[in-house]
């Protein structure tokens, strides 16, 4: 049994792609970038500096984000959680197993969606300028610290490669959410649906 559950929040516990999506349409508009949503939501999962980055994006970076950070929040009502997750979470609150959220969204509208929740959660990570975002293990590592458990008590649940790669460099045990926005892992352990996740951890 685990004593601490970590979650990616896009694509894990929000379904937010239309939000992206509209939020990526008025950085198109406003600003000389011209890659297609496509590119940008392949790499979703990091923080957005590291995608402007692996986009070939490097100048205005502060505006660009500024600007898509601003759309996402007048859109973030049409951002809903996946079926099943209140449910989910409540089960395992009520299990007393803890939870938190370690996310490359900043922390603002973090703070937004999660408010939503009828859930305390024991730490929320957002990326900042003094750790390493994902795949970097830097803030499942602070999380860990923060709710006072351990790597082997410490389940991490996310959808893309890069939440993986954050769980296995932090030494956490992954599940895969199957109902997200990445590509199936080999050999990863893949929930078909977040009403899975308190058999798989009680
Ligand atoms: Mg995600």
């Amino acid at each position: 049994m685990k004593r601490l559950v970590l979650f990616d929040l896009d694509g894990v516990l929000l379904h937010s792609q239309e939000n992206m999506r509209q939020a990526w349409d008025v950085v198109l508009r406003k600003t000389a970038v011209n890659r297609p949503f496509e590119d940008y939501f392949a790499l979703i999962g990091r923080p957005f500096k590291d995608i402007m980055a692996h986009l070939g994006v490097n100048q205005d970076i502060e505006r660009i984000e500024k600007i898509y950070m601003t759309a996402s929040f007048d859109f973030l009502a049409q951002a809903t959680f996946f079926p099943g997750v209140r449910d989910a979470l409540a089960q395992i609150r009520d299990s007393g197993v803890k939870m938190g959220v370690v996310t490359s969204k900043d922390a603002p509208r973090t703070k937004a969606v999660l408010a939503q929740l009828d859930i305390r959660f024991a730490t929320i990570q957002s990326p900042n300028d003094k750790f390493r975002g994902k795949p970097a293990p830097d803030h499942v590592l602070i999380a860990m610290a923060e709710a006072g458990e351990d790597p082997a008590d410490t389940l991490f649940v996310g959808d893309m490669e890069t939440d993986w790669q954050a769980a296995c460099r932090a030494g956490v045990d992954y599940a895969h959410a199957g109902w997200g926005y990445g590509e199936p892992i080999k050999s990863v352990h893949t929930l078909h649906s977040i009403s899975e996740l308190p058999n798989h951890i009680l």
